[in-house]
């Protein structure tokens, strides 16, 4: 059977000047205790009425049930069944109630003997959203209610109990009636106490009692405070254990900003939580990370000015959090700033830096839109900072293994250069040792030797000894072109003059083996032109030594200069050889590239020589680029270098 009707309330209405007061579980447990245990020391065999709210709290207390009912035929016990929990009558009664009954959410205990009377009539209280703890407590559950000695209270809960037993059992009523003739008999007329006068202090006869009580009282309570900052301490190291773990797991600075907004904007209850990463001059963020609740406008990808507001310059210049409670009603704002507060819905307003040792990273940001909403504590403000601080760290973290990753590539980059180089010094400098060590010993050990072959030992010798000198030197050339280590001497010189030496060093390997034909651009009156003669030479001599290399005897080399738009001169040697891939044009500039690769060439050279020639042009700020319609199409290298004087429109 199913009774709605709350116990507590139709007493409160029999007794209307009786103030319910707020009792823990913990105090009602030491209460009930010490009611039971007044029946088992005393000589009387009182009526006993006990409730429990489910089966499993009854259980606790079976065995003191047993041992009160040895005491008296009159003890009740009413409680909802989970298992076992069934109508009976053995040594005592017990009266199941419904699941849905109004008696689940009650606890009561009424004694009535001989000589002293009491009663506990309580209902638990629904906790609502800020008296609840992270995690709940059994002991901190609370309820309202009764409790006194008072003999007339205790008669009237015991009748309204009884009434309700006869009700649930009816097979009950004349022992229930027995016990109304017995125990409540010279219980009415109830008495109505002063209006303003305690219930508890009319009620009760023995003061100590009631001190007993307030003492428990005052202990859970100070229990509970004490608890409620445990949990907020836990909830604080499982926010930074969380974040510590999310760093740990990624070294994505957008995953991580990502994981704090989120962590963060619900732990303190903010409406919305942004972050954002920016320099301490930037003039306004983009917003990228934002955790935001339903109904809040979001602000992800907006742009979010910074420029003149003195919050972000404070932040920035103290590295200490700001907290605005209220932006309408801070007359320090300024009027800008508090327009693009308010047209974001903001109310209160902390900003908190994300920084690492003194570099300033970027900003936290959390906001509360609803003006009922309880802003933040000294506490929150500290857990907001900490979340910045394990941010900061971890955006260093990120940064430097990207440089890490940076400087592994440069690694493998310069592991690359090292084995072509041993590559190349295998071929290159191996061949023509081996060829010089085999002319020596071959002089060396025939002195008989005709004369003209003698000759041609020895000229084999030294031309291999040329073509060492020649890959060492590149190496040594390029490398202090790369580390910076080279003297430079920019200074107007004449392009005439340089183009000139290019050419006649060139015509000079005519004498040894047949070039193609160098054919003369028309370069007469040529300005003069800002570089370093020495260097500017030996780019030409090597585009010069390249084009002859790569283009057959009946080929032309053409060189050719004229200014271009940007007031530089750009030279052009062009030929008629073996053409370049257009994807080829830009790897040639690559250090070792030769197309055949090293091992197999046959045309000498160290593949150094195009690297040389960039180095050396952007040292003067002209760029070089190659040109060909392809296979056997022919090459022309370009490169420009600036003007000593501005030429005149
Ligand atoms: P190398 O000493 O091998 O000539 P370079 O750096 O001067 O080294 O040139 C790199 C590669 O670029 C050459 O091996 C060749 O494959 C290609 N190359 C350079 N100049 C020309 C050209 N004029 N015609 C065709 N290919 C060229």
């Amino acid at each position: 059977m199913s009774n709605q009707d709350s116990v507590l309330t139709e007493l409160q209405t029999a007794l209307p000047h009786w103030r319910p007061q707020m009792f823990f579980k913990s105090s009602l447990v030491a209460l009930s205790h010490a009611m039971e245990d007044q029946v088992l020391a005393n000589p009387d065999a009182p009526l006993v009425i006990a409730t429990f709210q489910q089966e499993r709290f009854y259980r606790q207390e079976a065995h003191r049930y047993q041992r009160i009912a040895a005491k008296s035929p009159q003890v009740y016990v009413l409680s909802a069944p989970e298992t076992e929990f069934q109508d009976a009558s053995d040594s005592y009664e017990t009266i199941a109630f419904d699941t849905t009954d109004a008696l689940t959410q009650e606890w009561h205990l009424v004694i009535i003997g001989d000589h002293y009377a009491n009663c506990l009539i309580c209902r638990e209280r629904q906790l609502s959203e800020t008296e609840k703890t992270p995690i709940a407590m059994d002991t901190h559950r609370r309820f309202e209610g009764i409790w006194t000695f008072d003999r007339q209270v205790s008669g009237v809960a015991a009748q309204i109990l009884l009434t309700r037993i006869a009700a649930y059992r009816p097979e009950l009523l004349k022992k229930t009636q027995l016990a109304q003739q017995r125990y409540l008999n010279n219980v009415c007329p109830i008495d109505v106490p002063k209006a303003g006068v305690n219930a508890l202090a009319t009620g009760n006869p023995d003061p100590f009692v009631n001190r007993l009580v307030s003492y428990l009282q005052v202990g859970q309570y100070k229990l509970l405070k004490a608890y409620r900052a445990i949990a907020a301490q836990e909830q604080r190291e499982r926010l930074l254990h969380l974040m510590t773990s999310a760093i740990r797991q990624s070294l994505n600075p957008d995953e991580m900003m990502q994981v704090a907004v989120e962590q963060l904007g619900p732990a303190l209850r903010a409406s919305r939580c942004i972050a954002y990463r920016c320099d301490a001059l930037a003039l306004s963020a983009t917003i990228a990370h934002e955790f935001h609740t339903a109904g809040i406008p979001p602000l992800t990808g907006q742009p979010w000015p910074l420029q003149g507001n003195p919050l972000f310059e404070q932040v920035v210049a103290t590295h200490d959090s700001v907290f605005i409670p209220n932006v309408r009603t801070d007359r320090q704002l300024p009027a800008g700033v508090a327009k693009q507060a308010v047209a974001q819905g903001i109310v209160a307003w902390l900003w908190v830096a994300i920084f690492y040792q003194d570099r300033f990273l970027g900003m936290i940001e959390l906001h509360q839109c609803q003006t009922e909403q309880k802003t933040w504590t000294a506490e929150d403000v500290a857990l907001a900072e900490a979340i910045a601080t394990q941010l900061g760290v971890a955006l260093i973290q990120a940064e430097a293994y990207a440089n890490l990753e940076e400087l592994n590539e440069q690694l493998a980059a310069l592991e690359r250069t090292r084995s072509n180089l041993v590559a190349i010094t295998g071929h290159e400098l191996r061949t023509p040792l081996s060829t010089i060590q085999v002319c020596l010993e071959s002089l060396a050990s025939e002195p008989d030797m005709p004369a003209e072959l003698r000759q041609v030992m020895l000229s084999t010798a030294l031309e291999d000894g040329e073509r060492m000198r020649k890959l060492i030197q590149d190496f040594l050339t390029l490398s202090q072109l790369e580390s910076g280590r080279i003297q430079w001497h920019i200074e107007p010189i004449s392009l005439e003059e340089c183009i000139e030496l290019g050419l006649s060093n060139t015509r000079s390997q005519q004498a040894k083996r047949k070039i193609p034909t160098l054919v003369r651009g028309n370069w007469q009156d040529l300005p003069m032109v800002l570089a370093d003669g020495e260097w500017f030479v030996e780019v030409l001599v090597k585009l010069l030594d390249n084009a002859c290399k790569f283009t057959p005897p009946e080929g032309s080399i053409s060189i050719t200069a004229q200014p271009n738009a940007a007031q530089m001169m750009c030279l052009t040697v062009a030929d008629t050889g073996r053409g370049i891939e257009p994807n080829r044009l830009e790897t040639v500039f690559d250090r070792f590239y030769q197309e055949e690769g090293a091992l197999q060439r046959t045309t000498g050279g160290t593949g150094l020589g195009l690297a040389i020639c960039r180095q050396i042009i952007q040292r003067w700020g002209g760029t070089i680029w190659a040109e060909s319609a392809g296979k056997d199409q022919g090459s022309q290298f370009h490169f420009t270098i600036p003007l000593a004087d501005p030429l005149e429109e």
